[in-house]
């Protein structure tokens, strides 16, 4: 027990020993529990090819903080961790791998890639799972999950067959985001967009005969090699005559035509536009309107393919330079022009992104979204803060279907298959061994699901769905997802989606949104930057508790924050500080302490520090109960560093060191049953010290972390007695800053003479306030005589003090000292005298000077006044 607690806090012995203690103690383990409220909290799965950085520090320090505290308030504590496959990040690097062996993707064929996708994930899936129990995570490990697991897999297949039969996923030729390095179709919400500075080039198009020419603007010159159209409003003067007429392209010459369209603006630019059906969402539609031919002039790598004529084989931004010097030649280039525009890029490898006409798989977002949208209208899922339902709002309000197809192998494949003997088309859960009308083979769909249709499903499909599970019944809905505000768009909004169409109830009743964990200069963390900071080097050096701690504290939900060693090192300070403090007390203490309630006269201080505690415990509560976990940290840190430590151990040592057995007890009572609750209080944040601490204290449960959570009602409070106790720390803080500023020696004794209204009350604490302030005598009264010149006067809330002088300082030394002082200001006034009873000086030198050698004269009189003054009251 204490005998044996080391001097110095060990956080690598302490951390491991305990973490693997809960887990094989089965701890974190949650099951349906009719006694009991479930509280549910599905982990955001980190990526399987992840390592463990600052922002899932921070993700899990909340989550564990959240799920600590919920479960020592009784609940059924399910925190439910896995990993995701990561369709496109994980593919990128088995690519990257296979590429240093001289290998393709195509030489290893799909069921070969797989078998390396899967070996991959054996190998570097657990690593980040193993992090994440550094920081102290209590997940169930039992239950942990993958989003390609059998079950998620059945899960996907279900709802995609669902939405088929409903005729809300359907494959079509749309416009899509393209990225030509990871050669994948891209979701709205997996495009970036960058404003860069570019040009706006003017080309002109002339009529067969040149009778008459058009002039379009654009940023993509080299799109004009699949331009079809050129449009203009049909209201536009300047074109009336010349809809339905054609122009031809420069440079490919082929003959387009001119057609009428309202979306072009008459007051923007020449007010014709070219039209791309293939490169351009918007052209796309006036294409449709216009029954214009699609012509895709840019390959999957993003060169010109066979449709560009000459310039075939060029690589995109190569050919733009082409061109323009073509149509420089050709003498089409009308002008340039200066234009900053909005570039979107790939948020996987920022490679500029093309739109691109494509056979993909959508779903029909809108017809799903209304009861999303709805779930968050009603309150029935709240963000925290909720700031963030404006930005959901948006995002929802204004959704485009979803592209979901990815053509990738590594993820969920569509389960879609087609005869090419009949042409019939199948969707399935299971594969058909043939065609169920002609019996011919089935060839399934190529591509693979965006990942996050998966984790969409995330909040259900891990209890068990589309199977019947108790735990679906008990843990779902969910209570409190903690993510960050970065993928709001594209899991958040999809799991309320899914989780409204698929369960008919909304996934979780809290999302808590968190920020970006940035440098301390507040740049974002990146590999590019080279300012990352691995958790784990922060944990190896200053353990898990201060990284977990500084990372709670001073920032609000929804903030970015910044990262500065120098929190991470006030945090550990933080926990020496409990570890020493805890260690005093328990080497102190009595050898039998009783329970608290046993104890029969507590003194002024032990109700104070109660009453304290009691207040602590109701706030901290309810700042955890509204989320405010940076607040009830700060108000811990507060109660333990500034209340207990400073205050309470300091005045219970001469109780401790006394011969009274009754007062050690008293007080040995309190102290532990302080500590003890601090230490619950703690828990959730410091989960590892606080459990090294509480199994060393005399009387003890298996473990802390399943312990009660406190009741404010448990502690009892003196509030009268507490502001007294209040009203004397104050004198006490006023008395040691007299001290200092007249540099009182540490040793030396003083005498205070100190006026309250009862006096009886603080008759017991007459001696600990001696010792507090380094009195030798104290008088304790109401009754106010007047004062001595010399005393020093302090006057705290209720109450005032004073102190002879004499207490403080030698007053033979202090004497002299002025004496001597009044000789040396004499003399300044007598040379001041001489100079102004000097008449050449007085009318010689400028006026500004004989002034201010009159103002010093005047000041060094008055100075002089005072010095007798002082003197006199000495003597
Ligand atoms: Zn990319
Ligand atoms: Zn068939």
């Amino acid at each position: 027990m204490e005998q044996d607690m080391p001097k110095n806090y060990d956080h690598k012995a302490v951390e491991g020993f305990w973490y693997e203690r809960w887990e094989n103690n089965g701890y974190f383990h949650a099951v349906p529990n009719p006694d009991k409220k479930p509280y549910t909290i599905v982990i955001p799965p980190p990526n399987i090819t992840g390592k463990l950085h600052m922002g899932h520090a921070l993700d899990n320090t909340l989550q564990d903080t959240i799920a600590r505290y919920k479960r020592m308030s009784g609940y059924e504590m399910l925190w439910l961790p896995g990993t995701d496959h990561a369709s496109i990040a994980t593919e990128v690097k088995i690519v990257e791998a296979l590429a240093a062996e001289g290998l393709t993707k195509k030489d290893i064929g799909r069921d070969g890639f797989l078998k390396r996708a899967w070996q991959w994930r054996e190998e570097y899936g657990s690593t980040i799972v193993k992090r994440l129990r550094k920081m102290g995570s209590s997940c169930d490990w039992e239950r942990e999950r993958f989003t390609m697991d059998e079950g998620c897999n059945k899960a996907v297949l279900k709802v995609f067959k669902s939405l088929y039969d409903k005729k809300l996923i359907y494959r079509g030729d749309r416009i899509i985001n393209w990225c030509p390095e990871c050669k994948t179709a891209l979701s709205d919400a997996e495009v970036e967009y960058e404003t860069q500075p570019s040009h706006l080039w003017h080309i002109r198009y002339d009529a067969p005969d040149k009778s008459y020419s058009i002039t379009v603007a654009t940023t993509r010159p080299e799109t004009m090699l699949g331009d079809t159209a050129v449009a203009v409003n049909p209201e536009d003067p300047r074109y009336k005559d010349i809809i339905g007429k054609t122009v031809i392209l420069p440079l490919v010459n082929r003959e387009i035509p001119i057609v009428g369209d309202e979306y072009c603006e008459m007051e923007f630019g020449t007010g014709a536009v070219k039209i791309t059906p293939a490169h351009d969402p918007n052209d796309f539609e006036v294409g449709l309107r216009h029954n214009l031919p699609i012509l895709k002039v840019f390959d999957e790598k993003g060169y010109i393919n066979e449709n560009g004529g000459p310039y075939c084989g060029q690589e995109r931004f190569e050919c733009r330079k082409n061109i323009v010097r073509d149509l420089e030649e050709s003498g089409n280039l009308v002008k340039i022009e200066d234009y900053t525009h909005n570039v979107g890029t790939c948020y996987r490898c920022h490679t500029t992104i093309e739109t691109i006409v494509s056979k993909q798989w959508f779903v029909d977002m809108k017809p799903l979204t209304e009861p999303a949208l709805e779930a968050v209208r009603s309150g029935k899922v709240k963000f925290i803060p909720e700031r963030f339902n404006k930005f959901y709002f948006n995002w929802m309000e204004n959704i485009r279907d979803w592209c979901i197809s990815r053509q990738l192998w590594w993820g969920h494949r569509i389960p879609v298959y087609y005869c090419d003997d009949c042409g019939g088309v199948f969707c399935e859960e299971t594969a058909p061994e043939k065609c169920p009308v002609c019996g011919a083979k089935l060839r399934q769909d190529e591509d693979v699901l965006d990942t996050w249709f998966s984790s969409g499903l995330w909040p259900f499909s891990t209890l068990g769905w589309p199977e019947k599970t108790e735990e679906l019944d008990y843990f779902y809905p969910t209570s409190t997802l903690v993510t960050g505000y970065d993928i709001i768009t594209f899991w958040v909004s999809r799991m309320i989606t899914f989780g409204m169409e698929v369960m008919k109830k909304p996934p979780f009743e809290n999302v808590y949104i968190h920020g970006l964990v940035r440098d301390s200069l507040g740049r974002k963390m990146s590999k590019s930057l080279g300012n990352g900071i691995d958790p784990l080097d922060v944990i190896e050096n200053y353990g898990a508790d201060p990284l977990r701690f500084s990372l709670v504290t001073g920032n609000a939900a929804g903030n970015d924050m910044r990262f500065y060693w120098e929190k991470v090192e006030s945090a550990r300070n933080f926990c020496n500080k409990v570890y020493n403090a805890s260690r005093f007390v328990l080497m102190n203490l009595d050898d039998e302490p009783c329970e608290l309630q046993e104890v029969k006269e507590l003194s002024i201080a032990d109700k104070w520090i109660l009453t304290k505690l009691n207040m602590t415990i109701g706030e901290v509560t309810r700042n955890l109960d509204a989320f405010e976990l940076n607040i009830a940290a700060e108000k811990i840190y507060d109660f333990i560093w500034g209340s207990f430590c400073d205050w309470y151990i300091e005045m219970a040592k001469p109780s401790l060191y006394a011969d009274d057995p009754d007062e050690k007890k008293r007080v040995s009572s309190v102290l532990l049953r302080v500590l003890s609750v601090s230490m619950q209080l703690l828990h959730p944040f410091m989960p590892f010290i606080t459990e090294e601490i509480y199994q060393r204290l005399p009387r003890h449960e298996e473990t802390i972390m399943l312990t009660e959570w406190p009741k404010q009602c448990d502690i009892p409070a003196f509030p009268s007695e507490a502001s007294l106790m209040e009203t004397l720390m104050e004198t006490v803080r006023a008395i040691r800053n007299v001290r200092a500023e007249k540099k009182v020696p540490i040793g030396q004794k003083i005498e205070i003479k100190l006026i309250v209204p009862e006096p009886e009350a603080l008759k017991n604490m007459s001696r600990l306030l001696m010792k507090l302030v380094g009195a030798e005598t104290i008088t304790i009264t109401d009754k106010r005589t007047e004062p001595q010149k010399t005393d020093v006067h302090l006057v705290c809330k209720g109450a005032e003090a004073f102190i002879p002088l004499a207490s403080l300082v030698d007053i033979d030394a202090e004497k002299s000292r002025i004496i001597r002082e009044i000789e040396r200001v004499e003399g300044e006034v007598a040379r001041a005298d001489s100079k102004l009873a000097n008449e050449k000086f007085v009318a010689r030198a400028p006026e500004s000077v004989v002034n201010e050698e009159r103002r010093k004269r005047a000041v060094a009189l008055e100075m002089l006044e005072s010095l007798k003054l002082r003197l006199a009251d000495l003597t």
